[in-house]
């Protein structure tokens, strides 16, 4: 079965779906994507007057660099690299990832492979953090790898990694 289709977009089988919708994946004109986020206080990151962004509302973020803080609104939808905010930040810069609300930074999966020594931050798809049921993205502006992606994914790879 084909995993990815053209573009190098993920595919998720419909019977996976299903079982993803349960874990707070939604799926609209081909476009998975994600309803909420939450800090690691439980603090939601997406709510509907956010921005639209490819019709859906994003996930507003409160991000820190070396040059100062802005406000960045990321596309829910998985493997998109939208964004509004952050012209203050340029390609390289590594980031603090933090909740609007509390300013909490958000957790750390592991390492992206990218040049700039990325991490990539955890997102909670559930209130309780504990669920492990998340979305991450790396934290360094303009790394290709910052679209959001399942930490499930990331970490399969991280084995398949490991194997080799
Ligand atoms: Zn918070
Ligand atoms: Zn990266």
């Amino acid at each position: 079965m084909k995993s990815f289709d053209e573009d190098g977009k993920l595919i998720i089988p419909d019977k996976e779906l299903q079982k993803l919708q349960e874990h707070g994946l939604y799926k609209k004109e081909n476009k998975i994507h994600i309803n909420h986020a939450f800090c690691p206080k439980g603090h939601e990151l997406i709510v509907p007057d956010n921005e639209l962004i490819d019709g859906f509302p994003s996930i507003k973020l409160w991000l820190k660099g070396e040059i100062g803080n802005e406000l960045v609104f990321i596309s829910p939808v998985l493997n998109n690299l939208n964004r509004i905010g952050g012209e203050i930040f340029s390609k390289g810069n590594k980031l603090k990832v933090c909740c609007p609300e509390c300013g909490s930074r958000m957790p750390v999966l592991g390492p992206c492979e990218c040049q700039w020594n990325g991490e990539y931050m955890m997102l909670s798809l559930d209130k309780n953090p504990e669920n492990q049921n998340a979305v991450c993205f790396c934290d360094v502006w303009g790394c290709p790898k910052g679209d959001v992606r399942l930490a499930g994914e990331v970490i399969s790879e991280y084995m398949r990694g490991y194997q080799m």
